[in-house]
C-alpha cells in the first residue's frame, strides 16, 4: 500500500480525537495502541473485501486449515511489516513523541495455543497470505487460551490468561450473519421421508449457536488478506429459557473458555470432545453453504474445497462432513464418501501413542449420537472392504476405527482422507515403518512428508532488528522479500569485519536479554558468558532433565575445583507444563531450586547461572531466541516429530546442540557436521534397545561414579527444598528404568558440552559457524512448506 508519513500522522491524530476525544499527550499507551490498531484496520479493510470478492468471483479453490490451536503472538508489528509501513509508523510515532516499544508491549499475546502445534498453525496462516494461496484457518475463540504461568516458591502456578484485557481483540470482526447451529446430545431416530430416504429425527438434543469472529491474515507486501475464523459459543435466543441460572449459562460459556480443559475427569473429557466437534461442525457448515452459493454440484465440492485436519483434534471432520452431505443435503452415501475422501487431508504431529486421540465409545455416542452412527457405518464398510481384499485379521484389527469400545480418531482421519503427512523426514519415515505401518501397506500413496517451517519475518525482521540490519549491510535488503538470498552470506564466512559485526549483534541481543533477567530476577549476568537456552514445552521426551543433570555436574565440578577452567555459562529455561502433568511440574520446581542454589553461591565466581523465565510465550521467545549462543535440542532420538524452535535459533545465529531427531537432522544436512554439535544415540540405537529390551539404567547408576553422584543429588540434600520432587525424579531414573535414556546419553552430552566450551574460545571460529547457520536457515521458511501443502496436498492456485 502507498502511504506517506504525514498522511499516517493525520490519520492517527484524527482517529485518536474521534474515538477517544483526546490528544496524543493525554493518551495512555493502551489507548495509543487501540487507536493505531483502528488506523491499521482502515488501511487493510479494502484489501480484505477485495480478496473475498475475487475468490468468490473466480470460484477459486480454498483450503481450510482446522486446528484446535493457533499461537500467533502479538499481531501489531507483523501487520505493519506485512503492510509495508512498519518503518513509516515508527518514524511517525517518533515525530509525535510516542514510544513505539511501549505501545507495542501493551498488546497481549494472542495465545490460543500451547506450543509448537499452535505456532505452526499461526505460521501457516502468515505464509498462506504471503504466498498468496487461498487458505483460511478454522479454530476456537478461547476466552482465556492456555494459562498464564507464574512461578511461586519454585512451583508453576496456573492463572487465567485474560488476553482480551479491557480492549478485547482489536483485530477481530464478529460475523453474526454467518452464525450456525450445532447440535449435541439427545436421541436420534431414522425415519423414512417422502422420497423414501432414511433421515434422522432428533429428540431432546441441545442446540447451540456458533458465532464466527474473523481475524485478518495479512500477506507480506502483496495486498492479500486471508481469514482466520475463530468460533465462539452462544445460547440461541429461542432456547434462552432453558438456561435460567448463572451456572447453567456458564456451562455453555465453558465450551470456549480455555484450551485443553483438564481431562482427568469424565466431564473434562466430554468438554474437550464438545470443543472439537463444535469448531469442526460450525466450520464445515459454513464451508458447504459458501460453496453452494456458487451453484456447483455438492458431489464435486472437493474441486473447490480442501479441509485440512491439523493433528487429531479436528479428526471428527470426515464423519461430520458425511453427516452433512448425507443427512442435511441428501447425497447418496457413495458419492458423499468419494467427495469426503478427496476433500480431507491430515497431518500427524507425533509418534507418541498417548497423543493419538481415542474416545470412549459410550461418551461419544452420548454427545454425538448421529455422528457415532456414521462412524460405525464407515468402520463397517472399511472392515468389509479389507475382508473382500483378503487382508488378514491383524491388519484389520490394527487399522479399524472402532475397537475395544474406543474410537480411534487418527484411523478415521487416515481412512477418510487422501493424504497423511509427517512433519520432518525422520518423522515421516517412522510413521511409515512403525507407528502407522499397516496404513502404509494399505495406502502407500497417501503418505508424504512436509518438514515444518517458521515465519522468517517474525524471527528476523521483528525479533532481531539489529541482526536484520547487519544482514542488509552485507547482502542488501533483497532477503527481506526472498529469504533464499540469505545464502549469499556464505561468501563472507572468512570476512573478519563481517564476522565481528555479527558477533557484536549477538552481544547486543544478549545485552537486551540480560537486562530483562536483571529486571525480572534481580541477578546480573555477563554477556561474555555462553547463553545456553532450552525453551519449549516441558515434557519428559524433550529431556530438560538431561540439561539439569549436566548443570548439576558442572556445579559439583566447580564445588570440587573452583578454579576449573570454563567459559562462564548462563543456562536459560522457559517452559509451561500441562497442569495435570506431575513429572513435568516437578522438573520445573527442581530447576528453580537449583537456580536459587547456584545463583546465590558466590564461590562459583559467576561461572554458572541458571534462570527459569516464567510464562514462556511467543513474545518472550522473540526476546530470548536472538540472544542464544547455544540452542538445546536434546530430545530422545525418534521422539521429537520436527521441532520449530530449532529453526528459529538457527536463523538468529545460535549453534545447535542436538540429538539426531526431528528436523535437527535436516539442519545438520544444511550446515554440515562442522557447524552443529551432535551427540547421543540415533534412532536406530534407540530402537535397538527397544528390540533387545536390554536397557538397565540401574546398572549405569551402579557402575558409573559420576552418574551416581549426579543422580544422588536429587535425594541427598544437595539441592534444597525438593524432597518429594527429587524422589520422584530419582524413581523415574532408577526404579522406572529411565524411559528416555538420559543416563545412557549423559556422557555423550557432557562431551558435547565440553566441545561447545572449546569452540566458544575461538571467537572467529564461533562467529563463522554462527554466520553459516544464518546463511543456511532459509531452507526452513514456512513459505516454502506451505507452498508444498498447497501444491501437493490441496492443489490450490495462487
Ligand atoms: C516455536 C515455539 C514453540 C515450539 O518449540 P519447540 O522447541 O519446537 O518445541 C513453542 N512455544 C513457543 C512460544 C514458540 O514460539
Amino acid at each position: 500500500m502507498t502511504l506517506t508519513k504525514d498522511q499516517f500522522i493525520r490519520d492517527f491524530k484524527d482517529t485518536l480525537h474521534e474515538e477517544q476525544l483526546i490528544k496524543v499527550p493525554q493518551a495512555t499507551p493502551a489507548e495509543l495502541f487501540a487507536t493505531l490498531a483502528k488506523v491499521i484496520r482502515k488501511y487493510y479493510t479494502p484489501m480484505w473485501l477485495d480478496r473475498n470478492r475475487n475468490l468468490t468471483e473466480n470460484k477459486e479453490k480454498i483450503a481450510y486449515y482446522f486446528s484446535i490451536e493457533f499461537l500467533p503472538g502479538r499481531m501489531l508489528e507483523t501487520n505493519l511489516l506485512n503492510l509495508g509501513i512498519l518503518d513509516l509508523v515508527k518514524e511517525g510515532f517518533a515525530e509525535l513523541d510516542i514510544d513505539f516499544e511501549e505501545v507495542k508491549n501493551t498488546e497481549h499475546d494472542m495465545a490460543l495455543g500451547n506450543g509448537g502445534l499452535g505456532r505452526l498453525a499461526a505460521a501457516f496462516m502468515d505464509s498462506l497470505a504471503t504466498t498468496g494461496y487461498p487458505g483460511f484457518g478454522n479454530g476456537l475463540r478461547y476466552r482465556y487460551g492456555l494459562f498464564k504461568q507464574k512461578i511461586i516458591d519454585g512451583y508453576q502456578v496456573e492463572l487465567p490468561d485474560d488476553w482480551f484485557g479491557t480492549l478485547g481483540n482489536v483485530w477481530e470482526i464478529r460475523k453474526d450473519h454467518d452464525a450456525v447451529e450445532v447440535r449435541l446430545f439427545g436421541d436420534v431416530y431414522l425415519e423414512m421421508n417422502e422420497e423414501g430416504n432414511l433421515t434422522p429425527n432428533y429428540h431432546n438434543s441441545q442446540v447451540l449457536r456458533a458465532v464466527p469472529y474473523d481475524v485478518p491474515q495479512i500477506g507480506f507486501q502483496n495486498d492479500v488478506v486471508n481469514n482466520l475464523r475463530l468460533w465462539d459459543v452462544e445460547i440461541p435466543e429461542e432456547y434462552e429459557a432453558d438456561y435460567p441460572t448463572v451456572a447453567s449459562r456458564r456451562a455453555i460459556e465453558d465450551i470456549t473458555a480455555i484450551l485443553y480443559p483438564d481431562d482427568s475427569t469424565l466431564e473434562g473429557k466430554q468438554l474437550r470432545l464438545i470443543q472439537e466437534y463444535f469448531m469442526t461442525s460450525a466450520g464445515l457448515q459454513t464451508i458447504i453453504q459458501n460453496y453452494l452459493k456458487q451453484g456447483l454440484p455438492l458431489e464435486a465440492i472437493y474441486e473447490k474445497v480442501s479441509v485440512h485436519i491439523n493433528d487429531t483434534h479436528p479428526a471428527v471432520a470426515p464423519a461430520e462432513f458425511m453427516r452433512l452431505l448425507v443427512d442435511e443435503y441428501g447425497l447418496e452415501w457413495d458419492s458423499a464418501w468419494t467427495a469426503t475422501v478427496k476433500t480431507m487431508s491430515y497431518t500427524n504431529h507425533t509418534i507418541l501413542s498417548e497423543a493419538l486421540e481415542k474416545w470412549d465409545a459410550e461418551l461419544f455416542k452420548k454427545v454425538l449420537p448421529r455422528v457415532y452412527q456414521i462412524i460405525l457405518e464407515i468402520d463397517n464398510r472399511f472392515v468389509a472392504d479389507l475382508g473382500r481384499a483378503g487382508y488378514d485379521a491383524d491388519v484389520v484389527n490394527y487399522t479399524r476405527i472402532v475397537k475395544d469400545d474406543q474410537i480411534h480418531m487418527a484411523n478415521l482421519a487416515i481412512i477418510a482422507g487422501h493424504s497423511v503427512n509427517g512433519v520432518a523426514k525422520l518423522h515421516t519415515e517412522l510413521l511409515k515403518e512403525d507407528t502407522l505401518r499397516s496404513f502404509y501397506r494399505l495406502y502407500p500413496e497417501k503418505f508424504n512428508n512436509k518438514t515444518n517451517g517458521i515465519v522468517q519475518r517474525r524471527w528476523t525482521q521483528i525479533a532481531a532488528p539489529e541482526l536484520s540490519g547487519a544482514i542488509d549491510q552485507v547482502i542488501g535488503t533483497g532477503w527481506r522479500k526472498d529469504i533464499h538470498e540469505l545464502e549469499g552470506l556464505t561468501t563472507y564466512l572468512d570476512d573478519k569485519e563481517v564476522l565481528d559485526n555479527f558477533y557484536q549483534v549477538k552481544q547486543d541481543a544478549k545485552g537486551r536479554l540480560a537486562s530483562y533477567i536483571k529486571e525480572t530476577t534481580g541477578f546480573d549476568v555477563s554477556t561474555d558468558a555462553i547463553f545456553d537456552v532450552q525453551v519449549k514445552r516441558l515434557h519428559a521426551y524433550k529431556r530438560q532433565l538431561l540439561n539439569v543433570l549436566h548443570i548439576i555436574k558442572l556445579y559439583l565440578d566447580l564445588k570440587d575445583n573452583p578454579d576449573k577452567d570454563m567459559i562462564p555459562r548462563v543456562f536459560i529455561f522457559g517452559a509451561k507444563a500441562a497442569p495435570g502433568y506431575h513429572f513435568a511440574k516437578s522438573v520445573i520446581k527442581i530447576i528453580n531450586e537449583l537456580a536459587k542454589l547456584i545463583n546465590n553461591d558466590d564461590s562459583l565466581q559467576g561461572k554458572l547461572k541458571v534462570f527459569f523465565l516464567e510464562n514462556y510465550n511467543v513474545s518472550l521467545a522473540e526476546l530470548i531466541i536472538p540472544a542464544a549462543d547455544v540452542s538445546e535440542q536434546i530430545s530422545l532420538a525418534s521422539k521429537e516429530a520436527s521441532g520449530t524452535s530449532n529453526m528459529k535459533f538457527m536463523m538468529t545465529g545460535a549453534i545447535t546442540l542436538a540429538t539426531l531427531d526431528g528436523a535437527n537432522i535436516e539442519i545438520k544436512d544444511e550446515v554440515g557436521d562442522d557447524n552443529i554439535v551432535i551427540f547421543g544415540m540415533d534412532k536406530d540405537a534407540v530402537y535397538a534397545h527397544y528390540q533387545a529390551n536390554d536397557y538397565h539404567s540401574r546398572d549405569l547408576y551402579e557402575s558409573d561414579a559420576t552418574i551416581h553422584r549426579v543422580v544422588d543429588s536429587f535425594v541427598n540434600g544437595t539441592i534444597p527444598n525438593i524432597q518429594s520432587e527429587g524422589m520422584e525424579i530419582y524413581e523415574a531414573l532408577i526404579q522406572h528404568n529411565d524411559e528416555y535414556f538420559l543416563l545412557e546419553d549423559f556422557h555423550s552430552y557432557v562431551q558435547a558440552q565440553e566441545k561447545v566450551d572449546a569452540l566458544y574460545r575461538d571467537k572467529d571460529k564461533w562467529a563463522r559457524m554462527s554466520l553459516n547457520n544464518i546463511a543456511k536457515s532459509h531452507k526452513f521458511t514456512s513459505d516454502d512448506t506451505i507452498s508444498q501443502y498447497a501444491e501437493e496436498i490441496w492443489e490450490l492456485k495462487k
